[in-house]
């Protein structure tokens, strides 16, 4: 937890620190940022963590954040990326600057960079294969050997790279080396490989190329055609600066970006890497990219996670140089803060158990008698149906909602124990009264067991005179809720516990042997009406059980499935 922020609302972290000073400097006329993805996957965690920082320095600074795509590498990347990556940015609440980009629109610049970098002789054709490239760039203790196309003279390298872009050269055969140092003790300063032949069609361009830039040259002339001022990135690319600057000094920027690392967000019993994602969805061990367990934005806003929680996670994350795992319980901490004033109670029993209330007919009678205490209600005669009206939430600008109460109701398998452990505050043949939320207090009066010995139905009384108010003479303990089940709803509700069992799911190398086999939980439950008639995605607390969302894609007012969003309440506390 070391990464956390103490300080959410001055966010003095060292980007903005340093920003801070450029502005007051006036070194720049506007701040300009960019969260640069590669469209080869979904957006996740981490992701969210690099968009908090760029477009959130952006609009602290009244500057602006480009999205820009970073394809060089059309074999991994795919139309439907860009598509959920532009819808998953919108969602987090932010904007990027008019159009979204895409490096292969510079690619015309970029060839053109490159073969200014071989007429200043910076740069030369390599023929050699893979494997003797890879051999002659030598090791952290040894410098590499030159290429024996090295010094091959100007005109012969722009003939050979003209031969490329024309497609003489089949893949691996050719490729365009930077020419910098072999023997430099940074590995990537040895003629780093800046262009190569693929034979691939483009999202974008179609088949107008069939040679891509490496991403290495393309990411930092990106950055500096769009006159990014910024250039915020994770701490690995720490040892590819030096390479940037020398790319973007040679090509000729007069004002060149400057970039500055951060650490990666790393989250306990979490994973954050599109290729590792890919094969959970890819192995069908997910039901996709956006199945709500998954750390994609795609999968946590299925989750029900809101997007003001996420920021709020990054916020306290902050942001640093320091490598560190944070708990995901400050992640659900954000959110479940960000949960507690938007949405509407309402009452789900997870795992049914029935009741039969005996003095149904005669107790209920009553009820009129007691409007002048302020109960709200209507009896329906036709369904036999007392309707409470309640409040959606202590916020009483949220409105209310008629609650169907009945002879027969069902309350959650876990209030009632025959054999109650130490403390136990529900029901059971011991303590058989309990007030029933929204509505009357309930006695049990028998307990009917089916063969082997489980309860499978209560029959109770209420007490006519407590609709609204506490019984005279005696308190009654404890709150429990229940729904009517003859007008409650079946509904599919949806568990989850993390996706993975181990602590760095990443650190194991058959990821099935890091799953949590308990991940998911489907039961069948049953829930008031108001639950299933807001639309899909309409988020509730469901009293006692923690925070749900009607899922976004199954959802319907016949098929009811709730996905469970966060636990109610857990003894963390964020430092
Ligand atoms: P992945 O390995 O999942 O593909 P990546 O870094 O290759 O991640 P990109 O699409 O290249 O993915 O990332 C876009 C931006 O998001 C980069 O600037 C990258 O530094 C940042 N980013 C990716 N993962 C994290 C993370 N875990 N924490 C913070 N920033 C991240
Ligand atoms: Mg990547």
């Amino acid at each position: 937890m070391s990464e956390q922020s103490s300080t959410i609302e001055q966010k003095n972290d060292f980007i903005r620190n340093m920003i801070r000073e450029d502005v007051s400097a006036q070194k720049y006329q506007q701040i300009v940022t960019r969260f640069p993805p590669e469209p080869n996957g979904y957006l996740h965690l981490g992701h969210v963590k690099a968009i908090c920082l760029n477009f959130g320095v952006a609009k602290e600074f009244d500057g602006v954040c480009n999205l820009r795509f970073d394809d060089t590498n059309p074999t991994a990347e795919k139309q439907d990326y860009i598509d959920n990556i532009k819808n998953d940015v919108k969602w987090l609440g932010f904007k990027w600057a008019g159009e979204a980009l895409y490096t292969s629109s510079y690619f015309d610049q970029l060839y053109a960079s490159a073969v200014k970098l071989i007429k200043q002789g910076d740069a030369y054709v390599d023929l050699q294969s893979p494997e003797q490239i890879k051999e002659s760039r030598g090791s952290f203790n040894e410098a590499g050997t030159a290429s024996p196309h090295r010094d091959a003279s100007v005109e012969e390298n722009l003939q050979l790279f003209a031969d490329m872009k024309n497609g003489k050269y089949a893949e691996g055969k050719a490729i365009l080396r930077a020419k910098i140092d072999m023997a430099s003790p940074n590995m990537n300063m040895r003629d780093p490989v800046i262009y190569r032949v693929m034979h691939q069609v483009h999202h974008q361009t179609g088949d107008k190329w069939c040679i891509y830039p490496m991403y290495d040259f393309a990411h930092p002339l990106s950055d500096a055609i769009e006159g990014i001022t910024h250039s915020l990135c994770t701490l690995e690319f720490e040892d590819h600066r030096p390479f940037y600057d020398w790319a973007v000094e040679k090509v000729g920027f007069a004002q060149p970006p400057h970039q500055y690392e951060f650490s990666r967000l790393n989250v306990d019993h979490t994973m954050t890497s599109k290729r590792k994602l890919k094969q959970l969805v890819d192995e069908n061990i997910v039901s996709g990219w956006d199945d709500p367990r998954m750390p994609t934005i795609a999968g946590m806003r299925r989750r029900g996670y809101t997007p003001e929680g996420l920021r709020d996670f990054c916020e306290r994350v902050g942001v640093t140089k320091v490598d560190s795992v944070v708990d995901f319980r400050l992640l659900e901490f954000s959110i479940r803060q960000s949960l507690d004033n938007t949405t509407a109670r309402g009452m789900a029993v997870l795992k049914p158990l029935k009741v039969t209330i005996t003095n149904f007919d005669e107790a209920v009678k009553d009820w009129e008698s007691l409007k002048a205490e302020g109960v709200k209600a209507r009896w329906d005669e036709e369904l036999q149906t007392l309707w409470l009206v309640q409040p959606n939430h202590p916020n009483v600008d949220m409105g209310e909602r008629e609650i169907p109460f009945t002879k027969d109701l069902y309350i959650d398998q876990g209030d009632y124990e025959i054999e109650p452990p130490a403390g136990y505050k529900r029901l059971s043949p011991e303590k058989n009264e309990i007030r029933l939320r929204n509505t009357y207090v309930l006695a049990v009066t028998e307990h009917v067991l089916d063969d082997a010995g489980k309860v499978i139905e209560l029959k109770a009384t209420i007490d006519p005179t407590t609709l609204g108010q506490n019984p005279e003479g005696r308190k009654v303990k404890g709150v429990i809720h229940w729904v009517s089940a003859s007008q409650g709803i079946p509904a599919t509700v949806r568990l989850y516990e993390q996706l993975f069992s181990v602590e760095d799911p990443s650190s194991v190398s058959d990821v099935h042997e890091a799953l949590n086999p308990n991940s998911l939980t489907e039961l069948a439950a049953v829930v008031e009406p108001s639950l299933v008639n807001a639309p899909a995605g309409t988020r509730f607390q469901f009293e006692r059980e923690g925070y749900f969302i009607s899922d976004e894609q199954e959802h319907s007012t016949e098929q009811p499935v709730f996905n469970q969003i966060v636990s109610l309440r857990d003894s963390y506390k964020p430092a």
